[in-house]
């Protein structure tokens, strides 16, 4: 034993026994020379009647624990706890699965074990005093989960050695490919397990688990599933959202033996790298040649596979990057006939081909057609960082406290800038130009173009060899680079390509230096190994580049940008696989150029686009001066400007005619987000306003359009022009705290806000009130399902007291409880306007329910009130007869899915002979017999049942 060794079990001020623990657990690991010696220094120390019973009561090194079945499973636990702790570490999920299945451990029990801060050997011993803790029946449990691991693993060893090799081979060529993060500027690498944070996540159809960050074994389990034939996971999410990084981290999770260990082999693919591959290939040869050849016994392991699919999981980065749209007709079942690889993928993904292998895809949105979606196990929305990742992340990515808090305290004070960090990407480079950003003053970063004009000076800034005489010419200084890159980023745009060979590279005159910037990353390919091929560092890096070449290059005309904005025009009009490659040639560009219809096309030249708007800020125009020319530079400003109000207007006129009776509605397409999106980016108030002077509906439906906090601060920044009310409907999106922050500029012109399912906690409620409560345009709110709590009835209800126009609150499906219900009756108490009040789904019990019919008994406002499903009782019920007694408006009342009695019915059934403005009292699903019903039924048919 070492020094340290001994400074590491005799650590002072820790207790006794977990000193002897480590002891012991550090001998076993040294072997069984070191336990025999372990065992005779023992002997030495004790006294010689202990010494005798110890080694009596069957504590010597053989540690095969089958061979004394006198022992409890308790006592084997102890005496084994060595060995366990070891055999543990490599399967603590399997262990956790079938201690829940067997009702032994609670999910909050694993939670508890497998918090991230333990190291696998201390989550194995937690594990193990957690399974002594539920007693002998838990323990033989574990015990038998142990041995049957260790068996099929030993007769896999023996029956297929040159398996198991292969097993290794692939798990730590994994391994090496998931450790580092690349995106760290090139320059130095950050270990995944050091910098990873959760993201969020949304399961549709589950909406009591969205945002919540979901283990990779219960996301490839079947909680959530809607299709239980598929094997395919999807994972999709905007550009920079983490996709890849999530993939990453499944990938190291199973390589470290942390995660997925059902699955022997784990076959990773980025269809970036897959786009390379020109030649026919069979499955097998899919495999080995694109993730890890077998050195022997190549027919064996392939055969092993067919034979196990369920040991066998594929993962497919990046499906939106594929050169081919998902299609559904070539079929193929034959996994040694030879096929393009992207047919290959399109039939293992759909399951014609290795059918039961399990399959985690990852995609933009906006690859994910209703084909592909019918060949789907589960789809799950990757929502970025939550306001906790941010501060998480930040505080990862600094090792220095201090600058870790100005950089939050600088987000803090900048909510659009902070907005903008709930995308991974963005936060990285926020976290990454921390100088820059604390260099250039409060608030003055807003737009998605600023911040990567921050990442862009500070990498030249990080290789000026003056560091500190990078002055304001410095676009100029390094514009050669700019445009080399630019070319390089415009044309693989254009063309879907991300990978660049060194001849691309020439072809724009790409050199040495300008790779050296940090913009551009070996691209990591493991059959192309020695090749020298890259790819940007991120792919919104590369419409950046593409976005700055767009604007200084002097052979790029305006016709270039006008094709970049009529793109969905284009679409429409079946120009596909030309649009783009035709602008190019009309700039006199030397043409790489392959003529083809992409997934990819669309959203890459949308953030482009995107860019492009914000380059030609009028904020900038200064930084262009002298690295153009500045009349080509106005010109395509003017171009910019003239599309986006032209799409704009396009989008207006698609609005239908309303209905007789209804208010005129617009329905917003995909790009009507993206335009908007635009011109906020372009800063440009003047075409808001005209827009918005031209658009006449009365309530704006954003409902499922992806709108996060960064979408609601361009909607604010355009919709606030507006010349009437509206209605703002953005249900079904993930507006959070932040985004309802970002949206309080609009609200002068917003009458009715709908934001169910958003991810709104009472933070966001009390800023939103703090604003509304001064609006008299503002009277309706609907926030069903939300993760509001009793915090945010104070503000309701302060709302209600002071605003006696304010005419609609739905607070369905949050968690209000009886102290909620009071509150909101204490505001109720003032008000003379409210009509509608609906707390579906929440839990108020009698205790609410008797607050609410207090305050609202006279109400001569309240038309519709719903108390369905909130756990209330006849008391309850008894208390609401007293509004339907004295209130002239109520109209419909709701209780149905409660606990109401008979005696609660007959009260309302009382209470109603002598109301003739109740239309209707619903009362489904209460504790009620059927004869009851029947019998009730007859005194007043406004009684559902
Ligand atoms: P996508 O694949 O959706 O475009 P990426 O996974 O490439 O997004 O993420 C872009 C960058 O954001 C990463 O290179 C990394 O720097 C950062 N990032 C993304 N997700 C995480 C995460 N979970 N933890 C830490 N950093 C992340």
């Amino acid at each position: 034993m070492l020094f340290k060794d001994c400074q590491n079990v005799l650590v002072p001020g820790r207790a006794l026994y977990s000193n002897a623990r480590q002891l012991l657990d550090l001998v076993y690991t040294k072997g069984a020379d070191s336990c025999e010696l372990f065992f005779n220094a023992v002997k030495q120390v004790l006294p010689e009647a202990l010494g005798d019973t110890f080694f009596l009561s069957g504590c010597h090194s053989t540690l095969d624990y089958k061979e004394k079945p006198q022992r409890t499973s308790t006592e084997e636990l102890l005496t084994q706890r060595p060995d366990l702790v070891l055999k543990l570490q490599g399967c603590i999920d399997g262990a956790l699965r079938v201690l829940v299945e067997s009702g032994h451990f609670s999910p909050t029990d694993c939670d508890g074990i497998q918090l991230p801060i333990y190291t696998p050997s201390q989550q194995a011993r937690r594990l193990l005093d957690h399974v002594r803790s539920k007693g002998e029946s838990a323990s033989l449990v574990v015990l038998q989960y142990v041995q049957q691991s260790l068996e099929s693993e030993s007769s896999l060893e023996q029956t297929n050695p040159k398996f198991v090799k292969y097993q290794k081979k692939l798990r730590s060529s994994v391994s090496a490919q998931s450790r580092f993060l690349s995106t760290y500027g090139g320059t130095s690498h950050m270990p995944l397990d050091d910098i990873y944070t959760e993201v969020q996540m949304e399961l549709p159809n589950n909406s009591a688990d969205n945002y919540k960050s979901m283990g990779f074994e219960e996301i490839i389990g079947p909680v959530g599933s809607v299709n239980d034939d598929a094997d395919t996971v999807l994972a999709s999410g905007e550009a920079g959202s983490g996709k890849s990084t999530w993939l990453q981290r499944l990938h190291l999770l199973w390589s470290q033996g942390k995660a997925l260990q059902d699955f022997l082999l784990l076959f990773p693919f980025s269809c970036r790298r897959l786009n390379s591959e020109q030649r026919d290939l069979s499955v097998q040869e899919l495999l080995f040649q694109h993730c890890c050849w077998p050195d022997r016994g190549q027919e064996e392991i392939f055969q092993f596979i067919l034979d196990h699919p369920h040991l066998v999981l594929f993962t497919f980065d990046g499906l939106d990057e594929l050169k081919q749209s998902f299609a559904d007709e070539h079929r193929i079942c034959c996994p040694s006939q030879r096929a393009p690889v992207d047919v290959l993928l399109f039939n293992l993904i759909q399951g014609s081909l290795m059918k039961g292998v399990r399959k985690v895809v990852t995609s933009r949105p906006e690859a994910v057609g209703p084909a592909l979606k019918k060949h789907l196990h589960k789809e799950i929305h990757l929502k970025g960082f939550s306001l906790s990742g941010i501060d998480c992340f930040v505080r990862k990515h600094h090792s220095d406290p201090n600058e870790a808090a100005k950089v939050l305290e600088s987000l803090q004070a900048n909510t659009a800038l902070l907005g903008l960090c709930h995308s991974p990407v963005l936060c990285w480079i926020v976290s990454q130009c921390h100088k820059e950003l604390l260099g250039c003053g409060e608030g003055s970063l807003q737009t998605i173009t600023d911040v990567y004009l921050m990442i862009l000076q500070h990498f030249f800034q990080h290789h000026s060899t003056v560091k500190s005489a990078m002055g304001v010419n410095w676009l100029q200084e390094n514009l050669g680079t700019v445009l080399h890159l630019g070319q390089l980023a415009f044309e693989g745009i254009s063309n879907s390509s991300y990978i660049f060979s060194v001849t691309d590279m020439e072809t724009c005159g790409v050199t040495e230096s300008d790779i050296c910037m940090g913009f551009l990353i070996q691209s990591k390919d493991m059959s192309l190994a020695n090749s020298k091929c890259c790819e940007f560092l991120h792919i919104t890096l590369q419409c950046f580049l593409a976005a700055l070449f767009a604007i200084l290059s002097r052979n790029t005309g305006c016709s270039a940008i006008s094709k970049l904005f009529e793109l969905q025009e284009m679409k429409k009009k079946r120009l596909r696989g030309t649009c783009f490659g035709a602008c190019l040639n009309s700039t006199n560009i030397p043409n790489i150029v392959k003529e083809h219809s992409t997934m990819a096309e669309t959203p890459n030249l949308q953030i482009t686009a995107t860019f492009v708007s914000g380059l030609l800020s009028q904020r900038y125009q200064k930084l262009w001066i002298q690295c153009s020319s500045s009349v080509l530079v106005e010109k395509k400003t003017k171009q910019a400007e003239k599309c986006l109000s032209k799409g704009m207007q396009q989008h207006f006129r698609s609005i239908p005619q309303p209905v007789q009776g209804e208010k005129k509605s617009m329905h917003a397409m995909p790009e009507f987000v993206w335009l908007i999106k635009c011109i906020y980016e372009m800063q440009n108030s003047r075409l808001a306003k005209d827009a918005m002077s031209k658009l006449e509906a009365e309530h704006l439906k954003l409902t499922y359009c992806n709108i996060g906090p960064v979408e609601c601060t361009a909607l604010a920044y355009v919709l606030q022009h507006l010349k009437n009310p509206v209605g703002i409907q953005l249900d079904n999106n993930s507006v959070g705290d932040v985004g309802v922050e970002q949206l309080l500029p609009c609200m002068h012109i917003c009458n009715s806000l709908y934001l169910r399912n958003n991810n709104i906690t009472d933070e966001g409620i009390h800023k939103l009130i703090d604003k509304v409560i001064h609006l008299q345009n503002f009277q309706k709110i609907a926030l069903f399902n939300n993760r509001l709590t009793d915090a945010c009835t104070k503000h309701f209800s302060y709302l209600l007291k002071t605003r006696q126009n304010f005419l609609s609150l739905r607070l369905g499906n949050n968690n209000i409880t009886a102290e909620g219900a009071k509150q909101l009756a204490e505001g109720l108490k003032f008000n003379r306007s409210l009509q509608y009040l609906g707390l579906w789904g929440n839990k108020i019990g009698n205790e609410g329910a008797e607050a609410l019919a207090n305050a609202l008994e006279n109400s001569e406002s309240i038309v519709w009130l719903s108390l369905v499903g909130n756990g209330v009782g006849s008391a309850g019920a008894c208390a609401m007869s007293n509004i339907i007694r004295n209130s002239t408006s109520l109209e419909e009342l709701w209780l149905t899915e409660n606990c109401i009695t008979r005696t609660g019915v007959e009260s309302l059934t009382q209470a109603l002979k002598h109301n003739h403005h109740v239309k209707s009292v619903w009362l489904k699903n209460n504790d009620l017999t059927s004869a009851e019903i029947e019998e009730m039924q007859q005194t007043d048919s406004r009684l559902v049942f």
